[in-house]
């Protein structure tokens, strides 16, 4: 079997009397993309928010690389390599693209910085944060400050702030939203070519994307899990086409 990147294990939370996580179990694998789906309202959100940290669960653990990090702040799994993309952009807009690609590789370095020199550091960082940027095609905007990027840029700067922390999970929040066509293939493209480098959690409403990238996809509905396999599997799901892909009349 290949090696777990993630791997959540009976996730339950509830918001007063609402089960938004109803003993929910997931894992992420080497070299997979793992698609998130369901309704507004499953518990995607939710279950993103406990595993990234900042949710506390009212059962289940969390697991990355194997190590129990239910416990630790968002800061300390970053720290030890759970990347993730937030819905909404937090770049620093000011600030060029290769700066904004440093606080990412910054954020998975954390203190560890005890015993380097400033110099060693800012090099260090630069170099984090150009490959980063190379890696999503802006190797030519380095310079540019992230406010004079375009909508679909700044979207794959927002990747490599994640990716100049070499993080071994990645969860990636709607990575295509109000993208146009021709900015939802390019990123499709670069998902489909990142997943050799580092395994993803994604959570995408675009259903041709998710059909077109995932190696295997978990369907919330209602805080359960209510279908878990490869695509082709799931289209074929009567339960997933009753609660889910039957709304839009899918084939
Ligand atoms: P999704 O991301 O799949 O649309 P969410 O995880 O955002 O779903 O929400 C799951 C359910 O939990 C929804 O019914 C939502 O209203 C509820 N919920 C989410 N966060 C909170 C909260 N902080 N307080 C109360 N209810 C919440
Ligand atoms: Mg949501």
């Amino acid at each position: 079997m290949a090696e777990t990147a993630l791997r959540v294990e009976g996730l339950c939370k509830a918001f007063g009397g609402l089960v938004a996580s109803d003993r929910v179990s997931l894992d992420l694998r080497a070299g997979e993309i793992h698609a998130l789906i369901g309704p507004n309202g499953a518990g995607k959100s939710t279950l993103i928010g406990q595993i990234a940290g900042w949710i506390r669960p009212d059962a289940g653990r969390v697991l990355l690389a194997g190590r129990d990090v239910t416990r630790l702040s968002p800061a300390r799994r970053a720290r030890l390599g759970l990347g993730r993309t937030f819905q909404v952009s937090t770049l620093a807009l000011p600030l060029s693209a290769r700066r904004n690609a440093m606080i990412g590789a910054l954020a998975r370095a954390g203190g560890a910085w005890g015993f380097a020199r400033p110099l060693t550091r800012e090099r260090v960082l630069t170099e984090a944060a150009d490959a980063a940027l190379a890696r999503v095609g802006l190797a030519a905007r380095a310079d540019v400050p992230a406010a004079e990027l375009s909508h679909g840029e700044r979207r794959r700067l927002e990747l490599a702030c994640a990716l100049a922390g070499a993080p071994r999970a990645l969860l990636l929040d709607e990575p295509l939203a109000g993208m146009g066509p021709e900015g939802a293939a390019q990123m499709t493209e670069l998902l489909d070519a990142l997943r050799r480098e580092v395994p993803i959690l994604l959570v995408e409403h675009d259903m041709d994307a998710v059909f077109r990238l995932a190696d295997r996809i978990t369907v919330l509905a209602m805080g359960r899990v209510i279908a878990h396999g490869p695509p082709a599997a799931i289209r074929a799901d009567a339960a997933v086409r009753a609660t889910y892909l039957g709304q839009d009349d899918r084939p």
